[in-house]
C-alpha cells in the first residue's frame, strides 16, 4: 500500500509514519529527513537547501521532485511506502503523479491529519527529537522528556533549527498558501481521508490504521 501522510508541520506526520513503519514495515519517504540529512552531512545539496530550511520556506520544486523520483525507485518502496512531507506544491503533486505513472505504482489513500492552528505553534515548539534513534517527543505533554534525555534509548534531545517560533510561523503561512491547496486536490482524485489530529499519537493512529486495513 502506498500512503501519503497531508498536514501542516507539528500535525504528527512523523509520529505516525513512525507508527505506520512499526506496524507494517512500509518504507518512509520523508523529504524533510532527507535534506535534513544532506544539511547535517554538508553535501551540496545540503548547503543549497540550509538557507531556504531556516528561513521556513520550500525548496525549490525541482529539487524535492529530483529526490523523491529517486527514492521511489528503491527496493524497499517496492512492499508499500509512505510519503511524508511531499508533495507540498500542487507542482510537486502534478510531477508525484507523473513518477507514479512511469514506473506504474498509484497511491492508495492520502490520509489528511487535521489539527487546529492553535495548537500547531505549541507542538512545534514543544517538539524534541531524538540525536540517536530519531523519536519525536513533546516537553509538555511529556514532561519525563524535560531532562533531555530519549525515554526510548537515552539519547541525546535536541530541538529542530526550524522549531523556532519565527520559523514556525512563516512555515505554517507556507503550508496554508502553498500546500493547504492539496486537500482539495486529493479530494477530486477521491483519495483523500481526513481524521481528527487534535487527539493523543495512539488515539489518531487508531484512525490511521482503519484506513490502512479497510
Ligand atoms: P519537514 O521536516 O517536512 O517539516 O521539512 C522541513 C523543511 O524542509 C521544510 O520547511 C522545507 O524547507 C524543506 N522541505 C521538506 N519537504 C519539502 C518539500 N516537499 N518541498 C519543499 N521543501 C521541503
Amino acid at each position: 500500500m502506498n500512503i501519503m501522510l497531508l498536514g501542516a508541520p507539528g500535525a504528527g506526520k512523523g509520529t505516525q509514519a513512525a507508527k505506520l513503519i512499526d506496524a507494517y514495515g512500509f518504507a518512509h519517504i520523508s523529504t524533510g529527513d532527507i535534506l535534513r540529512k544532506s544539511v547535517a552531512n554538508k553535501t551540496p545539496l545540503g548547503m543549497a537547501a540550509k538557507g531556504y530550511m531556516d528561513k521556513g520556506e520550500l525548496v525549490p520544486d525541482m529539487v524535492v521532485i529530483g529526490l523523491v523520483k529517486a527514492r521511489l525507485q528503491e527496493p524497499d518502496a517496492e512492499g508499500g511506502f509512505i510519503l511524508d512531507g511531499f508533495p507540498r506544491t500542487v507542482v510537486q503533486a502534478d510531477a508525484l503523479g507523473t513518477a507514479l505513472d512511469e514506473l506504474g505504482k498509484k497511491l492508495d489513500a492520502v490520509i489528511s491529519i487535521e489539527v487546529e492552528k492553535d495548537a500547531l505553534v505549541e507542538r512545534l515548539t514543544a517538539r524534541r527529537t531524538c540525536k540517536q534513534c530519531g523519536a519525536i517527543f513533546n516537553v509538555v505533554s511529556q514532561p519525563e522528556t524535560a531532562n533531555g534525555v530519549c525515554p526510548a534509548c537515552g539519547g541525546e534531545l535536541m530541538q529542530r533549527d526550524d522549531d523556532t517560533v519565527a520559523t514556525v510561523t512563516n512555515r505554517l503561512d507556507v503550508y496554508e498558501r502553498s500546500t493547504a491547496p492539496l486537500i482539495a486536490y486529493y479530494a477530486e482524485k477521491g483519495l483523500l481521508r481526513p481524521v481528527n489530529g487534535n487527539r493523543a499519537a495512539d488515539d489518531v493512529f487508531g484512525d490511521v490504521r482503519a484506513i490502512v486495513e479497510a
